[in-house]
């Protein structure tokens, strides 16, 4: 650490820290980034999955920027896919065309983490903030021992259980958020389509979540389960769940070799209820910006994280009020995330069980459950009303 006093604490080096970061260094502010890694990136907790950028022009209609945000570097890119394939629990495909990069997240987020120091903000790596002792003041621990940071606005991008955010009063405990339990693991030598992506539901795959096949290129697949606890019967481990992703279609992986496994968090719940507060703003998965249906957060996270970057360099600059941050999220993407989490709702009342999920996913096929993924309601307002779901129950028995 060069200082004590900064212009700007940033907790957490993922794309929403590096980000805000960035923009705030370009301004001319002194910015520290605190990460407890010792390497940004690394472990990858990440399907790698990010949609093209005129996908995210389709899913994001509202914000000019977040289709530039997601055009990146090619040599981060791994793979193009071109298909989504949803996987009934009884294993009916339905599928759609949906253009995705499925990029190397630990040398994306290492480059990010680059543009941001070349922009003039330090990058502290071991250094895990483990208080907040007041509105400025932050405790960290390194490997040299326990010290202090201080800073004028502290910027909370430290993911999905974030110290920050609880700091403001937003409620982090894990009964209290709808936090998705994923697991994953990347296999070489899979015998997988290199343009189809997977989504498979149903009880034995993910309750509440799906399990996924992401075809990294060169026969690498990423396959992975997000499981919401409150939707699981019993106390099945969640690698039972991904054993049987796994074991779905016969001889896949009979010649694979796991390359790594991680078990990670994904906030489904939607946006928390303070993302400015005092002198701090929470940015990515720590403001729960997470598309629910999908769980995908690195757009939203990019989008955020440079969107706090102006808002907290002109507050510094004139006083504008921080939480300019939370209109512009607001605008930009705000109606998407509340759409996603009304969709995943919807899903959880209609899809309660295998046979419902199997009834309902036949019943909207591909045409309507391709919004859904989309991050919109897949009728249009009204038709799929409480009442219709209870019809649409009843009728299913
Ligand atoms: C298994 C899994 C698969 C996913 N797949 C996809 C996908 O395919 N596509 C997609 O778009 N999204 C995906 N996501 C979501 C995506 O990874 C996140 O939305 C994105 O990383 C959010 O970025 P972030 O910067 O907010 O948080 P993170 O990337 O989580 O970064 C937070 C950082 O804060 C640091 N930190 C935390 N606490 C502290 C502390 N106290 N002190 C200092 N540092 C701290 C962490 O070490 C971490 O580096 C997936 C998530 C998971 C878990």
């Amino acid at each position: 650490m060069q200082r004590q006093k900064y212009d700007v604490a940033v907790v957490g080096a993922g794309p929403a820290g590096t980000m805000a970061a960035k923009a705030i260094a370009e301004r001319g502010h002194e910015v520290i980034i605190l990460e407890r890694r010792r390497a940004v990136g690394i472990p990858v907790q990440c399907g790698e999955f990010l949609p093209a950028g005129k996908e995210i022009s389709d899913m994001f209609p509202h914000s000019p920027r977040m289709a530039r945000l997601v055009e990146i570097p090619r040599r981060f890119t791994l793979n193009r896919t071109s298909r989504i394939r949803l996987v009934s629990p009884r294993e009916h495909s339905y599928e759609f065309d949906f253009e995705s990069n499925i990029i190397d997240r630990r040398r994306y987020d290492a480059h990010l983490a680059e543009r941001a120091v070349e922009a003039g903000a330090e990058l502290s790596l071991g250094f895990r903030v483990i208080a907040r002792e007041s509105k400025e003041l932050l405790r960290v621990k390194s490997s040299s021992g326990v010290g202090t940071v201080s800073a004028k606005v502290i910027v909370g991008a430290d993911g999905p259980v974030s110290l920050i955010s609880r700091s403001i009063g937003n409620p982090y405990d894990r009964q209290d958020r709808d936090l998705s339990l994923s697991l994953h693991r990347v296999y070489s030598n899979a015998d997988v389509d290199p343009r189809v992506v997977e989504m498979i539901f149903g009880g034995r795959a993910a309750p509440g979540g799906y399990g996924w096949t992401i075809p990294r290129g060169n026969r690498e697949a990423n396959v992975g389960i997000g499981v919401r606890k409150s939707m699981a019967l019993g106390n099945a481990p969640l690698k039972s769940y991904l054993d049987y992703v796994v074991r779905r279609v016969p001889g896949r992986y009979s010649d694979a070799e796991v390359v790594r496994s991680v078990g990670a968090l994904i906030p489904v719940g939607g946006p928390v209820a303070y993302t400015t507060r005092g002198n701090t703003v929470i940015v990515g998965d720590a403001a729960g910006h997470v598309m629910a249906t999908n769980g995908g957060g690195i757009p939203t996270a990019l989008c955020g994280g440079e969107m706090a970057g102006e808002a907290v360099s002109s507050h510094l600059e004139n006083g504008t009020p921080l939480n300019r941050y939370d209109a512009l999220w607001q605008s930009e993407f705000g109606t998407e995330l509340r759409a996603s989490l009304a969709a995943l709702r919807l899903a959880d009342r209609v899809m309660g069980s295998d046979s419902l999920t199997e009834v309902g996913m036949a019943l909207m096929r591909a045409r309507f459950l391709e919004p859904i993924i989309r991050c919109r309601l897949p009728l249009p307002s009204g038709m799929m009303s409480g009442a219709a779901v209870s019809v649409l129950r009843r009728l299913l028995g």
